[in-house]
């Protein structure tokens, strides 16, 4: 049930008012440049703002405009992007700005459907860009929303589901009144962030006067809550590989590294193998140590000519949003010119510049405790 719809311009009126006193500064705020927007909406797709920012100014002030962007290389933008997580995004803002530059001179489209045509561009990320760069009337909808909305309307639906979504898209669209709609959407998304946070202060929300959950004393049991899925782990052994003509010290070294012992690193110009991911897919196109499941180590290193030269050493975890990776280090040598199976290439890299490829995160965890590559 919505408020009486004389309520919606009070609503926007006080809404607008605290915002444009309370909000954050953030890099992107005042940027009404369609591709600045762009550019900021899908690196927020799943990653929290504060972390953000350093990116955002990098990446545009090494790709300023979608022609720059375009004529990059996937490789380059995946180097920027690196630690930012969720690479599928970096390589859908690089194809879909290749297509613009290619189509359309390099202008982002107004037209709601073109936009959605855009690889990598959802309906969230359309209302966004569409609402903040060209004041169109949509409405953008995220979890700080869905929050906020379903206590001020003390909707129990589960904030899942496409029905309380739709709710609460309805919602935020006729509270636009003859305000920016872009405006109006952050502002909503900056309340759900900073004041009706999971825990709320309502005290010092703008919106307490028409909140049901406030007045209905319910915020704690407002939005409704599904118990979490339990994380799943894939456990798997990542290999620090030598080319067979390494010497005997160079081996000592680099298996007493994977072990977790307190010696001096590889020299930097030590050659180690890194392989390359398939481009489509979770962290597509990035570079890393081979690895392979638990499971199938033996067979890996039998296929591959791939002679161990110690234990697995300490685990290195790194946590995504729907499973944890744990992977412990196994030092050996690739007997023969073999082609690893699963990767589209693999290089000899000297230690010292590891840090120059874009590579997943748990393994740059993995080299930073190895003290290799940065
Ligand atoms: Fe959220 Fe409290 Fe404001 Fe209601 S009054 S919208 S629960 S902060």
């Amino acid at each position: 049930m919505s408020p009486d719809p004389e309520r919606f311009p009070e609503i926007a009126h006080r809404l607008l008012a605290w915002f444009f006193r309370h909000r954050r500064d953030l890099a992107w705020r005042e940027e009404s440049d369609p591709y600045r927007v762009w550019v900021s909406e899908v690196m927020l797709q799943q990653t929290r703002v504060e972390t953000v920012g350093p990116f955002y100014r990098r990446f545009l002030e090494r790709f300023p405009d979608i022609s720059t962007l375009a004529a990059a290389s996937e490789e380059e933008v995946l180097k920027l992007w690196e630690g930012l997580g969720y690479y599928g995004r970096a390589r859908s803002l690089h194809r879909a700005a290749r297509a613009l530059s290619a189509e359309r001179g390099g202008r982002f489209p107004e037209d709601p459907a073109a936009v959605r045509a855009l690889p990598g561009i959802g309906p969230y990320t359309a209302a966004a860009v569409l609402s903040i760069a060209f004041a169109r009337p949509l409405g953008v909808v995220d979890g700080n929303v869905v929050r906020v909305v379903a206590r001020l309307l003390a909707d129990g639906g589960d904030p899942a589901s496409a029905g309380l979504r739709a709710r609460v898209l309805d919602f935020v669209e006729r509270s636009f009144n003859s305000y920016h709609p872009g405006w109006i959407n952050q502002a909503w998304m900056e309340l759900g962030a900073l004041v009706c946070r999971p825990v709320p202060d309502c005290p010092a929300c703008p919106l307490a006067f028409t909140c049901r959950a406030f007045q209905q004393g319910r915020t704690g049991e407002l939005p409704a809550r599904r118990p979490p899925a339990p994380r799943p782990v894939r456990k798997g052994l990542l290999y620090l590989l030598l080319p067979p003509t390494a010497d005997a010290g160079l081996r000592a070294t680099l298996t007493a590294l994977a072990a977790g012992a307190a010696v001096d690193s590889l020299p930097d110009t030590a050659p180690l193998l890194l392989v390359r991911r398939p481009s489509r897919g979770l962290l597509g196109g990035l570079w890393e140590f081979p690895n392979v499941g638990e499971e199938g180590a033996g067979e890996f290193c039998s296929t591959h000519h791939l002679q161990t030269l110690g234990s697995p050493g300490p685990e290195v975890r790194h946590a995504y949003s729907h499973f944890e990776v744990r992977l412990r280090p196994v030092p050996g040598v690739l007997e023969r010119d073999v082609r690893l199976a699963g990767w589209t290439e693999q290089r000899w890299v000297a230690a010292g510049e590891l840090g120059r490829y874009p590579r997943p995160r748990v393994h740059i965890k993995a080299m930073r405790r190895l003290g290799l590559g940065g």
